[in-house]
């Protein structure tokens, strides 16, 4: 493993019991982070990215493969592991009305993680770190007493964003943090994000199903179909020169802001395969234009096609 390599994660499956058997909503994924990066993951409603994240931190249980936090297995990390992970990673959620308790202030819901990880002692020093939370997230120290109903979904993040900071976290995952807000909302969390990483070093991994917002942010990008990873390259490789058909799909159907320009849209048709007892193969043989048989029979292995570039694809060369 590289030095600067912080999150090493190998084979995750997290699968769920269904009355018709078991969901596969995250199935084989492998991949790593550096230090300080973000790693974008990508993929429509219902792919397994926020499974994947989840089961990143240990909020939901894997089911099989390895976790490893600087060169620690936290897989099914307990007692004081667990403890000192809650505070190393972090999880940022999209809507942070349901994630905050509606009966406590800002004030409040700000010192609760600095009480309960006893990061601060005593009403003082506890007051004095909420105050330099808000200034460091940007909050107004007039919206102290305020409770999240009398704030917009901006502020509300700006909670959010202090909340996961309070325990000076390495790794944060932002689970489509920005998709609740308004456009113009959109910009200024992004931006703080970016900044609060350059300043402390965080890595993230960015959940969104916004092709725009994680070019915006992400060093890496990953794209996820029904469970799997299907391609995963740097960010300017991945718009430059995307492999996997799923990708393809995905890039062609971005708005272009001009109406001189018309983008050739690739039409993705077929029935999405159900994550629910998968058959074998490839899980996007059923809309994929260039399937042949092995790829109703084989799931195609990730292959490093050139460096750092990685697509799960039986057909690429045929393309
Ligand atoms: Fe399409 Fe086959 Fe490649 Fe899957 S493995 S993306 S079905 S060509």
């Amino acid at each position: 493993m590289a030095n600067n390599v912080q999150l090493e994660v190998k084979n995750l499956k997290k699968y769920f019991q269904v009355p018709a058997g078991y969901l596969h909503a995250v199935d084989g994924v492998s991949f790593t982070i550096d230090a300080g990066k973000t790693l974008g993951v990508v993929g429509e409603s219902g792919c397994g990215k926020s499974t994947l994240g989840r089961a990143v931190l240990g909020l939901n249980e894997a089911t099989d493969g390895q976790v490893l936090f600087e060169g620690k297995d936290i897989t099914h990390a307990r007692g004081n592991l667990k403890k000192d992970m809650k505070k190393e990673m972090q999880i940022i959620f999209q809507d942070p009305y349901s994630s905050l308790d509606s009966r406590m202030s800002v004030q409040q819901l700000i010192a609760e993680p600095l009480k309960i990880n006893k990061i601060t002692h005593g009403k003082e020093e506890t007051e004095k770190k909420v105050k330099e939370l808000m200034d460091i997230v940007g909050l107004a120290s007039r919206f102290r007493l305020s409770y999240p109903h009398e704030l917009d979904g901006g502020r509300r993040q700006r909670i959010g964003i202090a909340r996961a900071l309070s325990v000076e976290p390495k790794f944060i995952v932002c689970d489509e943090p920005v998709s609740a807000l308004d456009v113009s909302i959109q910009a200024q969390i992004l931006n703080l994000m970016m900044d609060l990483q350059e300043e402390r070093g965080l890595t993230y991994i960015f959940i969104t199903h916004n092709l725009s917002v994680v070019k915006h942010i992400s060093d890496e990008i990953m794209v996820m179909y029904s469970g799997a990873m299907v391609e995963k390259c740097s960010c300017d490789e991945l718009f430059e020169n995307p492999l996997h058909p799923y990708t393809k799909g995905l890039l062609s159907a971005i708005p272009i802001p001009s109406i001189h320009v018309e983008r050739n849209r690739i039409h993705m048709e077929g029935e999405v395969t159900s994550p629910i007892n998968p058959k074998p193969g490839c899980r996007f043989a059923s809309r994929c234009p260039y399937a042949t048989e092995r790829c109703y029979s084989e799931m195609p292995e990730t292959r490093e096609i050139k460096s750092g570039h990685f697509v799960a694809c039986h057909n690429l060369e045929a393309m």
